[in-house]
Parts: structure tokens; sequence; C-alpha cells
């Protein structure tokens, strides 16, 4: 019998902050304005993070990551995501992929994709698929308020 594989769902939303740098989908966006947050603040790296946890019944970045915990702080949005892959592994699975939309009025994904998708996919050690999208206006990131984002991660069961 085919394992049937695993999905696990992530979301993030981060504020905008004029003062910061823009980190996302683990790749710095010159001239961007940035996100607020206690790390980098990465949408696109913690909802896949959140994704991948949740796939492996493992909880959530908050969890996983406290943000009291001084080892955390101001971490790369990447380097969570490959100790969070390390998490998954040591767990028993295999990381098939990761799909992550980015919505938000700007940056455009769309010049950037391969790059951003490179750094992610090395990161977890698994294909990963970065997209984005916009809410016509409408909402937080339509308002230019913030930038969110949203994954899905798929797993097997590993061979221990
Ligand atoms: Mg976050």
């Amino acid at each position: 019998m085919t394992a049937i594989p695993l999905v696990g769902i992530g979301t993030d939303v981060h504020a905008l902050a004029a003062d910061r740098p823009l980190w996302l989908a683990g790749l710095l966006g010159p001239g961007e304005t940035g996100l607020a947050g206690h790390s980098d603040a990465d949408v696109a790296a913690h909802a896949l993070c959140d994704a991948l946890l949740s796939a492996a019944g493992l909880g959530d970045l908050g969890a996983v990551f406290g943000t009291d915990d001084p080892r955390w702080s101001e971490a790369a949005g990447v380097t969570l995501l490959a100790h969070t892959a390390q998490l998954v592994r040591e767990a028993g699975y295999v990381i098939g992929n990761g799909s992550v939309q980015i919505i938000g009025n700007r940056p455009k994904v769309g010049s950037r994709r391969e790059e951003a998708q490179d750094v992610m996919s090395a990161a977890i050690g698994a294909p990963v698929r970065v997209s984005g999208t916009t809410t016509d206006g409408l909402g937080l990131t339509g308002r230019g308020e913030g930038i969110a984002a949203i994954a899905v991660a798929s797993l097997a069961p590993g061979v221990r």
C-alpha cells in the first residue's frame, strides 16, 4: 500500500517598518520597506516553518522558537527553516516539498522567483516553490500595511 503523504499549512503576517531591511523568502530586498518583528520577519520563511511543523505534528513556530529564547533573537528566516527541517527529519519524516504564496503589493515575486526558490529549497533540503499575489487593494496587504504569506508542506514517513 502506498503511504499517504502528510501535509501541513502555515501562515504569517508582519507589518511594514520603514526603518528595517526587507528579508523575504530568504532574500534581501534592496530599496524595499522592511517588516517589523522579533527576528528578520521573513513571512515566507516563517509560514513554511509552520507548515513543516504542522505536517510533522511538532506544534508551531511560537512553541519551537519562543520569542523569549535568546538563541533565536534576530535569527534569519532561513536559519529557522533549516532548524525546522532538521527537527522534522529527526521526528522520522522525509520532506517532500513546500509551496509558499506571498501576498502583498510589493516587491513583485516574479523577478526573483528562481533565486528565492533556490535559497528556500537549500534551507530545507527539498523543493520549494514560491509564488505571489495581491488582494486588489483590499485588506492589510492591499492597503500596504504589511506582507502576508501562506504555505503548505508535504512529508512522507521516513525509514528509521
Ligand atoms: Mg513571523
